[in-house]
């Protein structure tokens, strides 16, 4: 691809946006950067060293209507009116993950799904790291792609997808594509339409050639039922923490098995990641290593010494004899459906936060089975409340991480667990997700 002399039009200055900055002037195109909002000053201190034109606090939509090419950040919906005039006026509008592979010449492993991407990604990563290939991190995790195809050399990326990045994807073609699961999430950006926030995960596989690979969950009915109707010339691997596969991996009496090449098997209780769904996200990234034939001794060990990011189940310690774990990142109810899953001992649970339309009947199960009291940790707890009453004896209302953990520690009798497990957005109590898991195990470390 020749950008020399292009008008290219990067909107959003996140760590996205100035990738794409760095590479299209690298490229040789004129390069203006808007940002609705305000940029943060050490952006600004990167964007002057480019030497690029920027603007902050509004667009200026007539200029970038004149752009030849706009790379758009994932968080600026496609709606947005001169985003469909532009489109309209034949203007290619793509994400920077797409401007990236026009240049790259790594080989990628493309990871997406409605929950499990970092944890897939990062212990993906280590396994290759720990194979010794020169590899990259990138997409939602990591530094921008396309600053990375600018200023590194690797062999291979192992790249984060949202949705909303895939939508912006048109010519990227993956080597090895990733899709772990599909459950509602996000069906605000998709119309409501759960058939467009399905399209959206399935990007993951155009253009597929007979050299790729294509990852799925065959426990998952939304992506099976999908498969059915859609040409691929990709090799398929499949998983399934219910059957056994032919290519692919599964879990069985308690045992990992993967067949690729020949066969690899692992004992659950060797996992670092605990809980049936890492069962299901350390065999997307066992069947992974062994299409790239990393070998077995090297497989096991990073399956069994990696460290998960923060806040994802997260064990932060045990007082006087009460387990509390964080995972704050649960904010949906199918991520908080398999930490109730995992939980092994009589649980308060933590929930709460900002509702984004939960079905809580579809935990009534499991809620039955292991959580002993509820504390919510929300504005409005109502609908939680109405959910469990009858069912759990106990339900409290906590204001803050501290008075949750205050509730947790009294009602939590030795030998069980505390899990801050919210099916919620934050936004609420806090500022993300990642200062809700931060203050929960600062409430209990101060215990
Ligand atoms: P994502 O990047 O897709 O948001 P994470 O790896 O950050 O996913 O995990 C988010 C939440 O989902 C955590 O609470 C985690 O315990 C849960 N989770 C992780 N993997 C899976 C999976 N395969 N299926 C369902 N839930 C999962």
């Amino acid at each position: 691809m020749n950008i020399q002399g292009k008008h290219i039009v990067v909107l959003g200055a996140g760590e996205s946006g100035l990738g794409a900055c760095i590479l299209a002037k690298q490229k040789g195109a004129y390069v203006f950067l808007s940002d609705k909002g305000s940029i943060a000053p050490e952006q600004l201190v990167k964007i002057d060293e480019l030497g690029i034109e920027w603007e902050q606090g509004s667009h200026d939509i007539p200029r970038i209507l004149e752009a030849d090419l706009i790379i758009k950040s994932p968080g600026i919906p496609d709606t947005v009116p001169f985003i469909i005039e532009a489109r309209g006026k034949g203007i290619p509008v793509i994400s920077e993950i797409e401007f990236g592979g026009y240049f790259n010449k790594a080989k990628t492993i493309c990871i997406t799904g409605s929950n499990g991407k970092t944890t897939t990604t990062m212990l993906t990563y280590h396994i290759l790291k720990k194979a010794g290939l020169n590899v990259g991190l990138a997409g939602n995790v990591g530094r921008s792609f396309a600053a990375q195809v600018a200023t590194e050399n690797f062999d291979w990326y192992v790249i984060e997808l949202s949705s909303f990045q895939l939508d912006g994807m048109y010519e990227f073609k993956a080597d090895v594509a990733i899709l772990l699961n599909i459950t509602p999430d996000h069906l605000d950006r998709y119309d409501y339409q759960m058939a467009n926030y399905v399209n959206s995960k399935f990007r993951i596989a155009n253009n597929l050639d007979k050299n790729s690979w294509f990852i799925y969950n065959a426990d998952d009915p939304i992506i099976t039922e999908h498969l059915e109707h859609l040409e691929m010339a990709a090799q398929k691997a499949a998983f399934s923490l219910s059957k056994p596969v032919e290519v692919g991996g599964y879990l069985e009496n308690e045992q990992l098995t993967i067949n690729i090449k020949d066969q690899f098997t692992m004992s659950i209780h060797d996992l670092a990641l605990k809980g049936k769904h890492n069962a299901a996200n350390s065999l997307a990234s066992g069947i992974t290593a062994r299409i790239l034939e990393i070998r077995k001794e090297v497989l096991r060990d990073s399956l069994s010494d990696f460290v998960n990011v923060e806040h994802r189940l997260e064990f932060v310690a045990k007082v006087n004899g009460i387990e509390f774990i964080n995972d704050s990142k649960a904010t949906n109810v199918n991520s908080t459906w398999f930490a109730l899953e995992s939980m092994e001992k009589p649980t308060v649970w933590i929930v709460g936060g900002v509702d984004k339309g939960n079905d809580y009947s579809e935990l009534m199960e499991l809620v039955k089975e292991k959580v002993k009291a509820i504390v919510c940790l929300g504005k409005d707890n109502g609908k939680i409340i109405e959910a469990f009453k009858g069912v759990i004896p106990e339900i409290y209302e906590a204001g803050s991480a501290n008075e949750a953990v205050a509730y947790g520690y009294r009602l939590a009798k030795k030998d069980e667990t505390v899990l801050l497990s919210p099916a919620c957005a934050s936004f609420d109590l806090f500022e993300n997700y990642e200062e809700r898991g931060n203050e929960f195990k600062k409430a209990v470390r101060a215990l």
